[in-house]
């Protein structure tokens, strides 16, 4: 069997090894030395000036939301993952979607400017498949109206943006380490910053506000992770340039195998060092993609329609018609891709690509 994906896992003694530290310490969570070592590290991987370790990719967009103390409209993306919709929401904000464009699949930054009204607060973007969002085009925007931005940048590890982590944009980016991504620790995720002060202030949040044993600097959150989920991290990040490289060398095969169907892909912004992260590919009708689905499931592969459906759609938001993102939606596939994929598998689910397509 063949999945969309497959967790990394290290070798298991350099995990049990730190765990075995964890034992002799016996300190399990609440900031301990695994989950500092981890956040000074991955500063230093990902370059950048301020990063928390919290227990998942949702919580960092709930927090950094609540950081920014975010009221009324928050302009989105109907093409994300559905916690990118769900914490405005969750967050008591309205989502505003506007339409993506439609060769980055990212939203499109002419549309967010008809969006804006007086209630408008900010604007929450992803970087979809790890592919930089315009940044400057919504920068200048986000400028012009006063609106503090977030960037879900849950598919960026890795990502570089004019030879810089592409986390460096916007008040605050959030990531995620689950499982499934590229670099993980089991659970996890974290928001990144410049702003020394809001760091501070998210740091409060994820730790019920806690200043000191008994004083409260105003409401907060359990957000914080463990010393195990530190552990995980700390063990995989040795891996990460060898994830990153494998990656690569997957996307050249499945481009190479699958070049006669010359099938659509997104186009990755020009200014971007790209982590590859997923393989997604557009087909030229949604039962075109249906047939690709099928076809693979008989073999036991099992590709993802990623992201489907779109968030525009979900019942607990007001439906507006998202063109782009609909049509998109219902034809993008993402091919599976995992660093112990082979690159026989890889032939493999290109071969019945390509002769379901004939
Ligand atoms: C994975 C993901 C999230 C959520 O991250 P979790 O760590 O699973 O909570 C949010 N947004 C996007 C785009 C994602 O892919």
């Amino acid at each position: 069997m063949i999945e969309v994906t497959k967790p990394f896992l290290p070798p298991l003694e350099l995990y049990q090894k730190r765990i075995s530290e964890v034992w002799e310490r016996n300190w399990l969570t609440n900031d301990g030395p695994l989950v500092k070592e981890l956040e000074a590290r991955l500063k230093a991987y990902l370059d950048v000036a301020h990063l928390l370790f919290l227990t998942n990719g949702t919580i960092a967009l709930q927090i950094a939301i609540k950081a920014l103390k975010l009221k009324g409209e928050i302009i989105t993306t109907p093409f994300s993952y559905v916690a990118t919709t769900s914490s405005i929401v969750w967050e008591s904000c309205s989502p505003i979607f506007v339409d993506i464009d439609k060769e980055s699949l990212n939203i499109d930054p002419q549309s967010i400017e008809a969006a804006i009204t007086e209630k408008t607060t900010a604007i929450l973007a992803t970087h979809v498949y790890g592919n930089p969002c315009d940044v400057d085009a919504i920068d200048l925007i986000a400028k012009k109206y006063n609106l503090k931005v977030i960037y879900d940048a849950a598919h960026c590890f890795g990502t570089q943006y004019n030879n810089k982590s592409i986390l460096n944009y916007g008040d605050i980016s959030t990531i995620s380490f689950h499982a499934t991504k590229l670099f993980h620790t089991i659970e996890g995720g974290a928001v990144v910053t410049n702003d020394a002060a809001l760091n501070k202030k998210m740091a409060y949040l994820r730790n019920f506000g806690h200043d000191g044993i008994e004083k409260f600097n105003g409401v907060g959150i359990n957000g914080k992770n463990s010393e195990m989920h530190a552990a995980m991290g700390l063990t995989n990040l040795d891996y990460a340039g060898a994830i990153l490289e494998k990656r690569k060398a997957d996307h050249d095969l499945y481009d190479q195998y699958l070049a006669p169907l010359k099938l659509d892909k997104p186009k990755i912004s020009a200014e971007a060092g790209y982590n590859y992260s997923y393989y997604p590919v557009i087909f030229n009708s949604e039962t075109e993609c249906l047939q690709i689905v099928q076809s693979l499931k008989q073999h036991q592969i099992f590709a993802k329609r990623y992201f489907y459906p779109v968030l525009s759609g979900l019942d607990y938001v007001p439906f507006k018609e998202m063109p782009v993102a609909e049509d998109i939606s219902k034809r993008i596939l993402c091919l599976p891709l995992y660093y112990q994929l082979t690159a026989e598998e890889i032939g493999l689910i290109c071969e019945i690509i390509n002769g379901s397509l004939k």
